[in-house]
């Protein structure tokens, strides 16, 4: 089916307004998406007619906006192809999801000499907290190396996986190179010496179709922000198995059966992990966000983002081609999602952003919370264009023109 563009490009207020005297172009969508409308209205909706604290309350606004929050847990479900809607737990994003995994499963499970396998190219929010866990408990973090294009060295990960394994917390695409990880080989290998795997899904999950069951991982963390819905709710995926073993995260309300000043009991999964009035009007709109989303179809959204990459990598080229190879690209593995990222030379990334920015094309600079992964390019940071859904080979032309005449001008310094 072809895109229908226009059409949902509409559906995005935000778009359509000038930044700085230009028409925008918005091509930071790594870093978060904007909002359809129905998701904005789902939000005025809420707090216009619905506005209730979910669970428990006999009255008839209470039982709307529960139906209405689980009925996102059943859409997750769906769109991961979970098991059961269960093992979807609500959270404030990836941030948390992986923090409340390290902190639960991680301090339980891991233990002096124990290890923990990450990669170069995590961002800060999976390798922060396996480092304050791994702290804790003994356990050692090891670091699986990557390419000079930007893949893991399989190899490498092969050597160093082993009996002492406990968990392998990998980011399934990279949100500084685009890289699409073997995620599937790299979950069977860790289970053959009884590792488990967290994947970061925080950039697959808008241009991948996702399947947790035909994947196999143990556990699995979405953003709705990065999927068109709002900011502070994610989900943590964990098979029920696991989640059942872990210990609460936070204590609270809705979290336990029964409350005794000498000792607690808990309450089933998913509610001992959601502690708390959790953020319902954001579970909702992000419900409409997933609804958006499957009404093109995540393979719609995929063939179109992968020819604007394709177009934009040739513009790339052809700016080189008159302007001596300014332009370097930073990540260029075989299978990529619809991110670049590049360096000038003899320019700051920073200074190419605010050049950009003048002529309303937002991308983003610096290290794109990958300082390890920017060390092992010898980088500070790079300049991020990330495309989506609702973006044109249109906007990719006005980008190539302003890049070139940047390019132009450093060359002629
Ligand atoms: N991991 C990756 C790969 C990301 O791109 C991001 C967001 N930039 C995160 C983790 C953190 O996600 P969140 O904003 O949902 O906490």
């Amino acid at each position: 089916m072809a895109i229908d563009i226009e059409s949902i490009r509409n559906q995005f207020p935000i778009l359509h307004q000038d930044v700085n005297g230009m028409p925008l172009i918005y091509f930071d969508n790594a870093a978060t998406t904007q909002k359809p409308q129905r998701v904005i209205d789902a939000l005025v909706k809420y707090y216009s007619l619905d506005n209730a604290n979910i669970h428990r309350a006999a009255h008839t606004l209470a039982s709307r906006s529960t139906t209405y929050f689980e009925n996102t847990r059943k859409a997750i479900q769906t769109f991961i192809n979970a098991a059961e809607s269960e093992e979807c737990i609500f959270t404030k994003g990836v941030t948390e999801s992986i923090n409340l995994v390290a902190q639960t499963w991680g301090r339980t499970f891991l233990k002096q000499g124990d290890e923990v396998l990450i990669t170069t190219m995590e961002h800060h929010s999976n390798i922060v907290p396996w480092q304050l866990v791994c702290e804790a408990t003994g356990a050692i973090l090891k670091v699986i190396p990557i390419t000079d294009s930007g893949e893991l060295v399989m190899s490498d990960f092969d050597a160093l996986l082993s009996e002492r394994t406990k968990m392998v917390a990998c980011v399934w695409v990279s949100n500084a190179l685009g890289t699409i990880n073997p995620v599937k080989e790299l979950i069977a290998k860790a289970h053959a010496v009884g590792a488990k795997v967290l994947l970061d899904g925080a950039q697959a999950c808008s241009h991948l179709e996702i399947d947790v069951q035909e994947l196999d991982c143990d556990f699995l963390t979405i953003s709705s922000h990065k999927l068109y819905g709002p900011t502070g709710v994610g989900v943590l995926y964990g098979k029920r198995q696991l989640l059942e073993a872990m210990p609460p995260y936070q204590g609270g309300g809705e979290m336990i059966k029964e409350v005794r000043f000498e000792k607690s009991t808990y309450n089933d999964i998913p509610y001992k992990f959601e502690a708390g009035t959790p953020n319902i009007a954001d579970v909702i709109a992000f419900g409409e966000a997933l609804a958006f989303i499957n009404g093109i179809g995540k393979t719609v959204i995929a063939a179109h983002e992968s020819n604007l990459l394709q177009y934009l990598l040739e513009g790339i080229g052809h700016v080189n081609e008159s302007n001596n190879n300014m332009i370097s690209l930073v990540g260029t593995a075989a299978a990529k999602i619809s991110v670049q990222s590049f360096v000038v030379k003899g320019m700051h990334s920073f200074d190419v952003g605010m050049m950009l920015d003048a002529k309303g094309i937002a991308v983003r600079t610096g290290h794109h919370c990958t300082q390890p992964l920017m060390n092992r390019f010898g980088l500070e940071g790079t300049v991020r264009v990330s495309l989506s859904v609702y973006n044109t080979t249109a906007e990719i032309d006005v980008f190539l023109e302003h890049i070139g005449k940047l390019v132009k001008r450093s060359a002629g310094k």
